[in-house]
């Protein structure tokens, strides 16, 4: 079993006065592929860098399986990881570049070293360079390479540091489909950082949601989409972005006004949404999120619609993005047969099941 339990892990530097991974917990499941998605500076590397022995931990515990490895040295975790820059050795053939790593891990005879490389080169279809030195491969050969040395080790833990970040956007997903394929195959528990949303949205069973070293959110990715825990959630996760737009509330006979703070925007939300509510939301300021594709053209006024203009129409292909007037930065993702001229003006609603009410000082989504 190699599960992953991390427990208040913390790692300082400078004495305290840079938190980069601020007591965080977290469980991961034999078998299970996990990305840990964040900004730059949220210690995901960091993260990464200690469940692999390559950082010591400040406080705090990691078991892999039911070993407590906090104090492991790294060659004695049994991990396989994965870098951004491939990390292979530029005198080396692929071959011993693969096959290395064993030699220095196990005691395996150099015929069963040689039949593991040669069953990771074919699994990564790379046979045909096994006598070639990295610098003649190209960016995606080389990766190809570096999870093909990961997969000969049989590790219990892969774990990958933006592994494909320096290749083109088509070699990314592409690979992106190879690695899941590979993991589910083999089974192994990953850990998978990386910047980009989509990629940690599209390729993990759950996602961890790092900022400034604390943990925000773990979740299938459908479910941190559409439940964010807060307004960083909301506005990190999804392209493009949530709306955000500043309201205050107002109760109603049946529900709550929201009426945005600049005068541009309202919207009122039906007494079933707010439950009971009213009296305690009366008077409150809020951010108010709702993702692109929940914003729809409608055609009569009602209290669920309003009015905005048109600025920009950016066509995407299969949809059309309005940029409209009513908070900045506030976009409908709207069908592409839906092509209203600069400037003019259009109704619109948005279900408001998919209305975000989050705290200003907090950020938590309250409703
Ligand atoms: P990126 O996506 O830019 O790689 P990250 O999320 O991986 O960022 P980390 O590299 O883990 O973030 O860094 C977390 C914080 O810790 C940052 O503020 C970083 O400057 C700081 N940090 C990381 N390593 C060190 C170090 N060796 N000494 C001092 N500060 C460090």
């Amino acid at each position: 079993m190699a599960s992953i339990t991390v427990q208040d892990l913390r790692k300082e530097y400078d004495a305290g006065s840079i938190v980069a991974v601020d007591d965080l917990s977290l469980e991961i499941a034999d078998e299970e592929f996990v990305t840990v998605v964040g900004p730059s500076g949220c210690g995901k590397t960091t993260t990464l860098r200690m469940l692999a022995g390559l950082e010591r931990a400040t406080s705090g515990t990691i078991h892999i399986g039911d070993e407590d490895v906090t104090d492991v040295h790294a060659k004695n975790r049994d991990i396989a990881m994965v870098f951004q820059n491939y990390a292979l050795y530029p005198h080396k053939t692929v071959f011993e570049n693969m096959e290395f790593g064993l030699r220095m891990s196990t005691d395996l005879g150099p015929d069963e070293r040689r039949e593991r490389v040669r069953q990771a080169a074919e699994m990564m279809d790379i046979e045909e360079l096994l006598a070639d030195k990295p610098d003649e491969l190209s960016g995606g050969q080389k990766q190809r390479v570096a999870l093909g040395r990961a997969i000969v080790r049989e590790p219990e833990v892969f774990l990958f540091d933006e592994p494909l970040s320096n290749l083109d956007a088509k070699l990314r997903t592409t690979m992106r489909t190879e690695i899941q394929r590979l993991q589910n195959k083999l089974g192994v528990t990953s850990v998978y950082v990386t910047h980009d949303q989509e990629e940690a949205m599209t390729m993990g069973d759950r996602i961890v949601i790092l900022n400034d070293g604390k943990l925000q959110q773990v979740g299938r990715p459908k479910e941190v989409y559409e439940n964010p825990v807060n307004e960083f959630v909301g506005g990190f996760i999804g392209s493009p972005s949530m709306n955000f737009i500043d309201v205050e509330a107002s109760a109603t006979d049946d529900g709550v006004q929201l009426s945005s703070v600049d005068g541009r925007f309202q919207y009122h939300l039906s007494s079933e949404y707010v439950q009971g509510l009213e009296q305690d939301l009366s008077g409150q300021r809020f951010t108010m999120g709702v993702r692109p594709e929940n914003v729809y053209p409608t055609r009569s006024g009602s209290n669920k619609s309003f009015t905005a203009t048109v600025e920009v129409l950016e066509p995407v292909g299969s949809d059309n993005y309005l940029h409209l007037d009513i908070a900045d930065d506030f976009i409908a993702r709207v069908d592409a047969d839906v092509e209203p001229e600069d400037g003019d003006s259009i109704e619109l609603t948005f279900d408001e099941n998919h209305v975000h009410l989050f705290s200003p000082d907090t950020g938590v989504d309250v409703l």
